[in-house]
């Protein structure tokens, strides 16, 4: 269902469901290994480029400021104008030390919001819901804090906010909130291997196609196991990921690694000693996958992410993750620490939360042949 959006923000103070780790964050600042200030696109609208160009302070502050936000040709109310990055990549107005010259100079009233909120999503269409992108390394560093479940409670919070012109009515309110409960118990079910209980969240969410009360309980959890060549797996991959090149550099810039790990090395062998050395360096890699997935999902309100078809929501869930294992397996393999791992999927996860990406992957997985129960067996088993 798609959501229509107002164009103008208001105050929103609520009780929102947030992760148990929400509480507890903090931006690090200047010890934050990759700064979200550093080559991130990043549009503000029509309202704040006029705010922040009438501010009155310091002049070079202010000549700084002006000279950072530039109008985008045709752009709109929501996306009037852009950052323009330093040679390097970064945002101009990011100071050396990691805090913000703008924040620092003028205060947080004055920030765009996706600068003010981020890593934050706060959403209020279906449910009053808050979480923290996993592309900031610090929500990855709090997920990674215990092996325990992801669990949520409630706080009180307030944001500035697009409202929805229209809410969904509340039967489908219900049904968000029972869907979603059904779904993280599902993936949360530690007796059977992530992959397996990926497959199971297939059969769910085709259940309850037919049967809306569909259990979980009731569902067949057998797990055939297929016989698969690597080569012919990463053979599929690559092709796939090809689609990819060149379009989201962060992204392609780590595929590309992965793919150089196999240049002109017998491609069995090699993803053998890239899984075994991953196993022994990062081996709790299931829970952090686990915990990093449900926190995606939360925030990305699957299944109910707009104008997106349940199906190939799921689709995109099973590609990312075949393409978070791949990438973090062979990234991983002269790396040796946590911050390492969590270095590599945050900046994944730059791609994979903020932009199309799940909508491009699902309609390769279909190209691929993918969305057939047999191979996708076959992809996510490895
Ligand atoms: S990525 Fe996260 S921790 Fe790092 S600067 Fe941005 S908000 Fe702060």
């Amino acid at each position: 269902m798609a959501i229509k959006q107002a164009l103008t923000k208001e105050k929103v103070r609520a009780i929102f469901v947030v992760p148990d780790y929400y509480k507890n964050f903090v931006c690090k600042g200047g010890d934050c290994r990759d700064s979200c200030c550093v080559g991130w696109k990043v549009t503000i609208p029509m309202n704040q480029y006029f705010l922040l160009h009438g501010l009155s302070c310091n002049k070079k502050v202010k000549e700084k400021i002006d000279r950072t936000f530039r109008p985008i040709l045709q752009g709109t109310p929501e996306r009037y104008a852009e950052i323009v990055h330093t040679m390097d990549g970064d945002c101009p107005l990011h100071k050396k030390d990691g805090y913000c010259l703008l924040h620092e100079t003028c205060g947080e009233e004055v920030l765009p919001w996706v600068c003010r909120y981020y890593p934050r999503g706060p959403r209020i269409d279906y449910a009053h819901e808050a979480s923290c992108a996993n592309s900031c390394e610090k929500t990855l560093e709090l997920l990674f804090e215990n092996e325990d479940k992801l669990t949520f409670e409630t706080k009180e919070l307030l944001f500035m906010m697009t409202k929805p012109v229209k809410l969904p009515d509340e039967e489908h309110k219900i049904l968000y909130q029972k869907i979603r409960k059904e779904i993280f118990v599902v993936l949360t079910n530690r007796n059977y291997l992530l992959h397996e209980r990926i497959i199971h969240l297939g059969r769910y969410l085709k259940a309850i196609e037919t049967n809306i009360d569909a259990k979980y309980e009731d569902l067949d959890l057998s797990i055939e196991r297929h016989d698969t060549s690597v080569n012919e797996n990463y053979q599929i991959l690559w092709e796939l990921l090809d689609n990819f090149e060149g379009r989201y550099k962060r992204l392609s810039e780590q595929l590309d690694e992965a793919k150089r790990h196999y240049l002109l090395k017998d491609v069995d062998a090699t993803y053998k000693q890239a899984r075994d050395k991953f196993d022994k360096t990062i081996e709790k890699h299931e829970i952090w996958f686990e915990k990093m997935l449900i926190n995606d999902l939360f925030f990305k309100q699957f299944p109910f992410q707009t104008n997106f078809q349940v199906s190939d929501q799921y689709l995109a869930l099973c590609g990312t993750y075949v393409i978070l294992r791949y990438i973090s397996m062979n990234l991983m393999f002269d790396k040796y620490t946590l911050a390492d791992f969590i270095d590599i999927a945050s900046k994944s996860f730059t791609v994979i939360s903020h932009s199309e990406f799940d909508k491009l992957l699902a309609g390769l997985m279909k190209r691929y042949n993918l969305n057939d129960a047999d191979n996708l067996a076959k992809i996510l088993q490895f």
